[in-house]
């Protein structure tokens, strides 16, 4: 039996055995009292009839007619002459009756000579029993006497306990009765109680279920479904009740889900937090941006964040909406926030701003190297177009001189907005690249004829490792990277240039090697920025644009390879592709 069904039990035999056992006692007494005026009346005609049937008899004529009533009514029946004597008595006769003491101080004959009627109980010596003695008054010839009719009052206790136990099994079978009916309505109700509880505890366990996404709510959970609560008396449960309940509970389930959709949805970190700085709600974009492992709901804010985060915070709550940037470890992040007015609560969004101002960076950087790259070309172009208009056209040799000066920087400047295009041709994704194999050995032999003119020019000689195999890439960017890195060694190494290929795992890397002076380490990470150069002025001289190098790096990435530089083993630079 459920703890609900024992209360309703208990309480129900309490009422019972409150009512139960007063009634049956007053009832007993009733009875008992009923039962004993019943008795007495009927003494008190049996006395009026032996008066009658002894009017006119005298002496022993009395005590016989006493001796025969007696006998036939199983009572004591005696006639007392007015002056206390007994006259005739049902249990003594003759000699017996006269050693009788007076009976004119008896109760219930001195009420039957003064009112007419008279009784009396107690107990009799002469019998050794308690008696009801009823008495009339009766004409003696000699003045007024007494009829008296007595009877054990053993008779009315074995009545009045008849009467008891015909009670007690009553309220035996009523009491068995009610504890059963009251079991079996305990019973209904409680399962009535229980159904609208667990109907109630199966909506809010489903609600939950999916909020309950770390230990504490399930803790929570858990206290909620507490076996206790079966002990809570509700308000009868009604079945529009129950369908109501469980429609509220769906529509704020749904209503959750959709808001909490929504929040996850959003790619900035969102976060809730409580007016003591506890964290209420966050999305998975914040979790990931402040590299929690799972939401801290319940937690507080300023002991899992970086201290800035948490000072900023702090400063919220006395400035009120407000937006920073802030510096989370390696991490720029912008912060916005919001109170909530009537929890006083905190609602922040985070957006990690990193990759956007790095980007923004190499943007300034690079419009303003692209100004000065170009700017410096464009000067000597209009300062020798000044110099020749202002008379040196004159002068053959200066007009020589000059004019092949701007040739070299109309030169420059035409190689520079070359690479410039070729570079924002590859990063807008509008180079076609088509992919297939293409064998090494045919590739090298290709890229020394075309690098053969300008090797001849600077006294350097182009070899090739022998070869094997293919390599996977697309033709027109491939030969455009090892032309770059040819040229290159052709302009800054020392005269030998090798080109070697390798593969290992699947992997090929092409060698591009000098016996230059090689790039010190410090500066082998940056020489593939853009306008990164080494020795500027030895750049300048062999007309580089300082693009070639990020050109390389950029065609490699777009066929999802690297490049790399290396000391050579001859001294030189040692540039690779891995593809
Ligand atoms: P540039 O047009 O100036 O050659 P690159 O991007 O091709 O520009 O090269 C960047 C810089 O790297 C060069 O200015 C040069 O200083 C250095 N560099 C490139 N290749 C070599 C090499 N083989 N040996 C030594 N230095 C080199």
């Amino acid at each position: 039996m459920t703890p609900t069904a024992w209360r309703i039990f208990r309480v129900v035999i309490t009422l019972i055995l409150l009512i139960g056992l007063p009634t049956s006692v007053i009832l007993e007494r009733a009875l008992s009292a009923s039962l004993l005026e019943q008795i007495e009346q009927d003494l008190l005609s049996r006395a009026a009839m032996a008066e009658a049937a002894a009017r006119g008899a005298e002496g022993a004529e009395l005590d016989r007619l006493a001796d025969q009533l007696g006998k036939a009514a199983d009572a004591r029946y005696s006639f007392i002459g007015p002056d206390g004597r007994v006259v005739g008595d049902s249990e003594f006769d003759g000699s017996e009756l006269g050693a009788m003491d007076d009976h004119s101080a008896r109760p219930e004959v001195v009420a039957a000579l003064a009112k007419g009627r008279g009784k009396s109980m107690r107990y009799s010596t002469t019998l050794d029993a308690d008696l009801l003695y009823v008495a009339v008054p009766r004409d003696y010839a000699d003045g007024r006497g007494v009829v008296r009719v007595a009877m054990p009052t053993t008779a009315v206790d074995a009545a009045v306990a008849q009467t008891r136990a015909t009670l007690a099994t009553a309220g035996a079978m009523a009491l068995a009765l009610a504890i059963i009916g009251s079991w079996l309505a305990a019973r209904v109700v409680n399962s009535q109680f229980e159904g609208l509880l667990d109907e109630a505890k199966t909506l809010a366990l489903e609600a939950d279920a999916e909020v309950a996404d770390d230990e504490e709510e399930e803790e929570d959970e858990a206290e909620r479904s507490d076996p206790d609560i079966r002990g809570t008396p509700l308000p009868a449960p009604s079945r529009e009740l129950e369908g109501e309940l469980s429609r509220a509970v769906r529509a704020l389930a749904e209503q959750r889900d959709l808001v909490r959709a929504v929040v996850d949805g959003i790619q900035d970190g969102v976060i809730a937090l409580n007016a003591e700085g506890r964290v209420d709600l966050a999305n998975a974009a914040a979790v990931q941006l402040l590299d929690w492992k799972k939401v801290p709901r319940g937690k507080r804010f300023a002991k899992r964040v970086p201290p800035v985060l948490a000072a900023h915070v702090d400063d919220l709550r006395e400035l009120g909406t407000a937006e920073a940037e802030l510096r989370l470890d390696w991490r720029t992040v912008e912060v916005a926030s919001a109170e909530l007015p009537k929890t006083n609560g905190l609602v922040l969004v985070m957006r990690d701003v990193t990759e956007l101002r790095r980007l923004e960076r190499v943007r300034r950087d690079f419009v303003g190297n692209v100004s000065h790259e170009l700017g410096t070309p464009i000067a000597v172009i209009r300062a020798n177009a000044e110099t020749l208009l202002d008379g040196a056209l004159d002068d053959p040799i200066g007009r020589q001189r000059f004019t092949e000066a701007i040739d070299r920087q109309a030169q420059r400047l035409s190689a520079l907005v070359m690479d410039l295009l070729q570079i924002s041709r590859i990063e807008s994704g509008e180079l076609p690249l088509d992919l297939e194999e293409l064998d090494l050995a045919e590739l090298f032999a290709n890229i020394v004829e075309v690098t053969a003119p300008d090797a001849a020019k600077r006294g350097a000689a182009v070899h090739v490792e022998p070869t094997e195999g293919t390599v996977f890439a697309d033709a027109r960017a491939l030969e455009s990277i090892l032309e770059n890195l040819v040229g290159n060694a052709i302009k800054y190494g020392g005269g030998e240039v090798v080109l070697a290929a390798k593969t290992r795992k699947g992997q090929t890397r092409i060698y591009v090697r000098d016996n230059g002076p090689g790039i010190p380490e410090e500066h082998r990470e940056r020489v593939f920025e853009r306008f990164y150069r080494v020795d500027k002025g030895r750049s300048r001289d062999v007309g580089g644009t300082g693009l070639g190098l990020s050109i390389v790096r950029n065609l490699a990435q777009a066929m999802g390879g690297r490049v790399g530089v290396d000391g050579a083993p001859e001294g030189g630079a040692a540039f690779w592709i891995e593809l």
